[in-house]
Protein backbone atom coordinates (compact mmCIF):
# COMPACT_ATOMS: atom_id res chain seq x y z
CA UNK A 1 0.00 0.00 0.00
CA UNK A 2 0.92 3.41 -0.76
CA UNK A 3 1.09 6.06 2.22
CA UNK A 4 0.88 9.70 2.57
CA UNK A 5 4.59 9.85 2.72
CA UNK A 6 4.89 8.39 -0.80
CA UNK A 7 6.40 5.23 0.65
CA UNK A 8 4.65 1.91 0.08
CA UNK A 9 4.57 -0.86 3.18
CA UNK A 10 3.60 -4.57 2.84
CA UNK A 11 -0.15 -4.94 3.26
CA UNK A 12 0.83 -8.02 5.57
CA UNK A 13 3.52 -7.94 7.69
CA UNK A 14 4.59 -10.01 11.17
CA UNK A 15 4.05 -9.26 14.99
CA UNK A 16 6.55 -9.71 18.06
CA UNK A 17 5.07 -8.45 20.75
CA UNK A 18 4.89 -11.18 23.76
CA UNK A 19 8.28 -12.68 22.42
CA UNK A 20 11.51 -12.96 24.22
CA UNK A 21 14.86 -11.46 22.08
CA UNK A 22 15.78 -14.71 21.40
CA UNK A 23 12.54 -16.19 20.63
CA UNK A 24 12.26 -13.14 18.15
CA UNK A 25 15.03 -13.73 16.40
CA UNK A 26 13.90 -17.43 15.90
CA UNK A 27 10.42 -16.26 15.01
CA UNK A 28 11.51 -13.12 12.83
CA UNK A 29 14.17 -15.42 11.16
CA UNK A 30 11.38 -18.07 10.06
CA UNK A 31 9.36 -15.16 9.09
CA UNK A 32 11.91 -13.56 6.46
CA UNK A 33 12.08 -17.77 5.13
CA UNK A 34 8.12 -17.97 4.85
CA UNK A 35 8.38 -14.82 2.59
CA UNK A 36 6.94 -12.08 5.30
CA UNK A 37 8.79 -8.59 4.72
CA UNK A 38 7.96 -6.47 7.30
CA UNK A 39 8.50 -7.20 10.80
CA UNK A 40 6.72 -4.76 13.82
CA UNK A 41 8.95 -4.46 17.15
CA UNK A 42 8.60 -1.69 19.76
CA UNK A 43 11.09 -0.64 22.41
CA UNK A 44 8.52 -1.82 25.20
CA UNK A 45 8.47 -5.58 23.72
CA UNK A 46 12.26 -5.62 24.48
CA UNK A 47 13.18 -7.68 21.20
CA UNK A 48 14.37 -4.91 19.25
CA UNK A 49 17.98 -6.36 18.87
CA UNK A 50 16.50 -10.20 18.27
CA UNK A 51 14.64 -8.86 15.37
CA UNK A 52 18.00 -6.89 14.23
CA UNK A 53 19.73 -10.05 14.58
CA UNK A 54 17.27 -12.23 12.47
CA UNK A 55 17.16 -9.59 9.41
CA UNK A 56 21.02 -8.96 9.35
CA UNK A 57 21.30 -13.14 9.39
CA UNK A 58 18.79 -13.23 6.80
CA UNK A 59 20.67 -13.11 4.33
CA UNK A 60 18.35 -10.00 2.45
CA UNK A 61 19.45 -7.03 1.84
CA UNK A 62 18.39 -4.25 4.43
CA UNK A 63 16.22 -2.59 1.41
CA UNK A 64 13.97 -5.49 1.11
CA UNK A 65 12.49 -5.48 4.79
CA UNK A 66 10.21 -3.22 6.05
CA UNK A 67 11.26 -2.35 9.86
CA UNK A 68 9.06 -0.90 11.77
CA UNK A 69 9.69 -0.16 15.83
CA UNK A 70 7.64 2.13 18.51
CA UNK A 71 8.30 4.53 20.83
CA UNK A 72 7.75 3.84 24.32
CA UNK A 73 5.52 6.38 26.60
CA UNK A 74 8.17 7.30 28.84
CA UNK A 75 10.31 8.89 26.10
CA UNK A 76 7.46 11.33 24.59
CA UNK A 77 8.95 14.99 24.43
CA UNK A 78 11.18 16.81 21.72
CA UNK A 79 14.67 16.00 23.31
CA UNK A 80 13.88 12.28 25.15
CA UNK A 81 12.69 11.20 21.67
CA UNK A 82 15.83 12.19 19.66
CA UNK A 83 17.66 9.83 22.48
CA UNK A 84 15.11 7.19 22.15
CA UNK A 85 15.14 7.07 18.57
CA UNK A 86 19.13 6.70 18.68
CA UNK A 87 18.72 4.03 20.89
CA UNK A 88 16.73 2.15 18.73
CA UNK A 89 18.64 2.42 16.01
CA UNK A 90 21.50 0.97 18.10
CA UNK A 91 19.63 -2.18 19.01
CA UNK A 92 18.24 -2.68 15.69
CA UNK A 93 21.64 -2.89 14.19
CA UNK A 94 20.36 -0.27 11.10
CA UNK A 95 20.82 3.28 10.48
CA UNK A 96 16.79 3.79 9.82
CA UNK A 97 13.27 2.57 9.89
CA UNK A 98 11.18 2.09 7.56
CA UNK A 99 8.37 3.32 10.07
CA UNK A 100 8.30 4.53 13.23
CA UNK A 101 5.35 4.92 15.92
CA UNK A 102 4.65 7.02 18.79
CA UNK A 103 3.17 4.16 20.64
CA UNK A 104 0.08 5.69 22.88
CA UNK A 105 -1.08 8.86 22.47
CA UNK A 106 -0.74 9.20 26.74
CA UNK A 107 -3.08 12.25 26.43
CA UNK A 108 -2.55 13.29 29.93
CA UNK A 109 1.19 14.15 29.56
CA UNK A 110 0.45 16.01 27.01
CA UNK A 111 3.82 15.74 24.81
CA UNK A 112 2.38 13.67 21.47
CA UNK A 113 2.61 16.92 19.49
CA UNK A 114 6.08 17.52 20.42
CA UNK A 115 7.02 13.82 19.84
CA UNK A 116 5.62 14.13 16.43
CA UNK A 117 8.22 16.84 15.84
CA UNK A 118 10.95 14.93 16.78
CA UNK A 119 9.33 12.47 14.32
CA UNK A 120 9.17 14.70 11.58
CA UNK A 121 13.09 16.09 12.29
CA UNK A 122 14.26 11.95 12.24
CA UNK A 123 11.79 11.71 8.53
CA UNK A 124 13.61 14.93 6.88
CA UNK A 125 16.96 13.63 7.92
CA UNK A 126 16.27 10.20 6.55
CA UNK A 127 16.43 7.66 9.22
CA UNK A 128 12.98 7.05 9.65
CA UNK A 129 11.24 6.83 6.18
CA UNK A 130 7.69 6.99 7.47
CA UNK A 131 5.97 8.44 10.45
CA UNK A 132 2.79 7.72 12.60
CA UNK A 133 1.30 6.96 15.60
CA UNK A 134 -0.85 4.16 17.37
CA UNK A 135 -3.22 3.89 19.79
CA UNK A 136 -4.16 7.78 18.79
CA UNK A 137 -8.40 8.82 18.90
CA UNK A 138 -9.88 10.95 16.71
CA UNK A 139 -9.27 13.93 19.15
CA UNK A 140 -5.61 12.86 19.48
CA UNK A 141 -4.72 12.88 15.47
CA UNK A 142 -6.82 15.86 14.90
CA UNK A 143 -4.47 17.81 17.47
CA UNK A 144 -1.56 16.78 15.67
CA UNK A 145 -2.62 17.77 12.26
CA UNK A 146 -3.89 20.92 13.43
CA UNK A 147 -0.45 21.48 15.56
CA UNK A 148 1.79 20.25 12.88
CA UNK A 149 -0.13 20.73 9.43
CA UNK A 150 0.72 16.94 8.92
CA UNK A 151 -1.45 14.01 9.14
CA UNK A 152 0.42 10.93 10.68
CA UNK A 153 1.37 8.03 7.86
CA UNK A 154 -0.21 5.12 9.86
CA UNK A 155 -2.05 5.10 12.60
CA UNK A 156 -1.60 1.32 14.36
CA UNK A 157 -5.11 0.26 16.28
CA UNK A 158 -6.74 -2.60 18.36
CA UNK A 159 -8.65 -4.12 15.52
CA UNK A 160 -10.53 -7.78 14.50
CA UNK A 161 -13.53 -9.01 14.67
CA UNK A 162 -15.82 -7.62 17.07
CA UNK A 163 -14.00 -3.93 17.06
CA UNK A 164 -14.13 -3.08 13.44
CA UNK A 165 -13.24 0.70 14.77
CA UNK A 166 -15.79 2.16 11.69
CA UNK A 167 -15.24 6.07 13.26
CA UNK A 168 -11.35 5.88 13.23
CA UNK A 169 -11.20 4.21 9.77
CA UNK A 170 -13.59 6.55 8.29
CA UNK A 171 -11.23 9.27 9.79
CA UNK A 172 -8.30 7.59 8.37
CA UNK A 173 -9.74 8.14 4.73
CA UNK A 174 -10.94 10.91 5.05
CA UNK A 175 -6.89 12.47 5.88
CA UNK A 176 -4.95 9.75 4.13
CA UNK A 177 -3.95 7.87 7.63
CA UNK A 178 -3.30 4.14 6.64
CA UNK A 179 -4.97 2.24 9.23
CA UNK A 180 -3.09 -0.77 10.75
CA UNK A 181 -4.24 -3.62 12.61
CA UNK A 182 -2.90 -5.10 16.43
CA UNK A 183 -4.58 -7.98 17.44
CA UNK A 184 -5.82 -8.76 14.02
CA UNK A 185 -6.86 -12.22 15.47
CA UNK A 186 -8.77 -11.04 18.15
CA UNK A 187 -5.71 -12.63 20.10
CA UNK A 188 -7.03 -15.92 18.96
CA UNK A 189 -10.16 -14.76 20.20
CA UNK A 190 -11.45 -14.22 17.00
CA UNK A 191 -10.88 -17.68 15.48
CA UNK A 192 -13.97 -19.84 17.34
CA UNK A 193 -16.95 -17.50 16.25
CA UNK A 194 -19.04 -19.86 14.65
CA UNK A 195 -19.67 -16.73 11.58
CA UNK A 196 -15.74 -16.80 11.12
CA UNK A 197 -15.77 -20.74 11.43
CA UNK A 198 -18.73 -21.00 8.43
CA UNK A 199 -16.72 -18.18 6.36
CA UNK A 200 -13.92 -20.09 6.29
CA UNK A 201 -15.52 -23.19 5.79
CA UNK A 202 -16.82 -22.07 2.61
CA UNK A 203 -13.54 -21.13 1.13
CA UNK A 204 -12.04 -24.32 2.53
CA UNK A 205 -9.43 -21.87 4.86
CA UNK A 206 -8.31 -21.57 8.55
CA UNK A 207 -10.35 -18.99 10.63
CA UNK A 208 -7.55 -17.11 11.01
CA UNK A 209 -6.91 -17.18 6.98
CA UNK A 210 -10.09 -16.07 6.47
CA UNK A 211 -10.06 -12.78 9.21
CA UNK A 212 -6.78 -11.94 7.72
CA UNK A 213 -8.51 -11.47 4.04
CA UNK A 214 -11.10 -9.78 5.99
CA UNK A 215 -8.46 -7.18 7.18
CA UNK A 216 -7.16 -7.54 3.30
CA UNK A 217 -10.19 -6.56 1.73
CA UNK A 218 -10.86 -3.80 4.14
CA UNK A 219 -7.57 -2.21 3.49
CA UNK A 220 -6.13 -2.70 6.52
CA UNK A 221 -2.11 -3.46 6.78
CA UNK A 222 -2.26 -6.46 9.01
CA UNK A 223 0.86 -8.24 11.70
CA UNK A 224 -0.15 -11.32 13.12
CA UNK A 225 1.77 -12.58 15.51
CA UNK A 226 2.69 -16.52 15.57
CA UNK A 227 6.11 -18.00 16.85
CA UNK A 228 4.97 -20.88 15.76
CA UNK A 229 6.33 -22.26 12.16
CA UNK A 230 3.33 -23.68 10.74
CA UNK A 231 1.12 -20.56 12.03
CA UNK A 232 3.89 -18.25 10.76
CA UNK A 233 2.95 -19.85 7.63
CA UNK A 234 -0.46 -20.29 7.31
CA UNK A 235 -0.98 -16.63 8.12
CA UNK A 236 0.76 -15.91 5.16
CA UNK A 237 -1.03 -17.67 3.03
CA UNK A 238 -4.41 -15.13 1.83
CA UNK A 239 -3.90 -14.53 -1.46
CA UNK A 240 -5.66 -17.32 -2.93
CA UNK A 241 -9.34 -16.78 -2.39
CA UNK A 242 -11.61 -13.89 -1.63
CA UNK A 243 -14.52 -12.82 0.68
CA UNK A 244 -17.92 -11.84 -0.66
CA UNK A 245 -18.93 -8.56 -0.14
CA UNK A 246 -21.83 -10.01 2.15
CA UNK A 247 -18.86 -12.38 4.05
CA UNK A 248 -16.55 -8.95 4.19
CA UNK A 249 -20.33 -7.16 5.60
CA UNK A 250 -21.01 -10.17 8.41
CA UNK A 251 -17.86 -10.18 9.73
CA UNK A 252 -17.48 -6.25 10.11
CA UNK A 253 -20.75 -6.34 11.92
CA UNK A 254 -19.80 -9.49 14.56
CA UNK A 255 -20.39 -8.30 18.35
CA UNK A 256 -17.53 -7.86 20.70
CA UNK A 257 -15.49 -5.54 22.90
CA UNK A 258 -11.90 -4.14 23.01
CA UNK A 259 -9.03 -6.70 24.54
CA UNK A 260 -6.12 -4.55 25.03
CA UNK A 261 -6.18 -0.79 26.73
CA UNK A 262 -8.20 2.29 26.51
CA UNK A 263 -6.28 4.45 24.73
CA UNK A 264 -7.72 7.50 26.72
CA UNK A 265 -6.21 6.32 29.72
CA UNK A 266 -3.39 4.02 29.12
CA UNK A 267 -0.32 5.93 31.17
CA UNK A 268 2.31 3.09 31.57
CA UNK A 269 5.69 4.38 31.49
P1 LIG B 1 -2.85 -11.55 17.24
O1 LIG B 1 -4.25 -11.12 17.06
O2 LIG B 1 -1.93 -11.52 16.08
O3 LIG B 1 -2.92 -13.01 17.86
C1 LIG B 1 -1.77 -13.73 18.13
C2 LIG B 1 -2.15 -15.03 18.82
O4 LIG B 1 -3.13 -15.72 18.06
C3 LIG B 1 -0.96 -15.97 18.89
O5 LIG B 1 -0.24 -15.76 20.08
C4 LIG B 1 -1.61 -17.33 18.83
O6 LIG B 1 -2.03 -17.68 20.14
C5 LIG B 1 -2.82 -17.09 17.99
N1 LIG B 1 -2.61 -17.44 16.56
C6 LIG B 1 -1.87 -16.77 15.64
N2 LIG B 1 -1.97 -17.36 14.43
C7 LIG B 1 -2.78 -18.41 14.59
C8 LIG B 1 -3.29 -19.40 13.71
N3 LIG B 1 -2.96 -19.39 12.41
N4 LIG B 1 -4.11 -20.34 14.22
C9 LIG B 1 -4.46 -20.34 15.51
N5 LIG B 1 -4.03 -19.43 16.41
C10 LIG B 1 -3.19 -18.47 15.94
O7 LIG B 1 -2.32 -10.74 18.50
P2 LIG B 1 -1.13 -9.79 18.90
O8 LIG B 1 0.16 -10.50 19.00
O9 LIG B 1 -1.65 -9.10 20.09
O10 LIG B 1 -1.06 -8.70 17.74
C11 LIG B 1 -0.20 -8.81 16.61
C12 LIG B 1 0.89 -7.76 16.65
O11 LIG B 1 0.33 -6.45 16.77
C13 LIG B 1 1.80 -7.85 17.87
O12 LIG B 1 2.72 -8.89 17.80
C14 LIG B 1 2.44 -6.49 17.84
O13 LIG B 1 3.45 -6.44 16.85
C15 LIG B 1 1.26 -5.62 17.44
N6 LIG B 1 0.60 -5.01 18.62
C16 LIG B 1 0.67 -3.66 18.76
C17 LIG B 1 0.08 -3.03 19.84
C18 LIG B 1 0.14 -1.55 19.97
O14 LIG B 1 -0.20 -1.01 21.03
N7 LIG B 1 0.57 -0.84 18.94
C19 LIG B 1 -0.59 -3.79 20.81
C20 LIG B 1 -0.66 -5.17 20.65
C21 LIG B 1 -0.08 -5.77 19.54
Amino acid sequence: MTLNSGKTIPQLGFGVWQVSDDGAEAAVAEALRVGYRSIDTAKVYENEAGTGRAIAASGLDRGDVYLTTKLWNSDQGFDETLRAFDASLERLGTDYVDLYLIHWPVPEYGRAVDTFKAFQKIRDEGRAKSIGVSNFRVEDLQRVIDETGEAPAVNQIELHPGLPQDELRAFHAEHGIATEAWSPLGQGESLEDPTIVEIAAAHGVTPAQAILRWHLQLGNVVIPKSVTPARIAENFEVFGFELTADEVARITALPGRRIGPDPAEFNLR
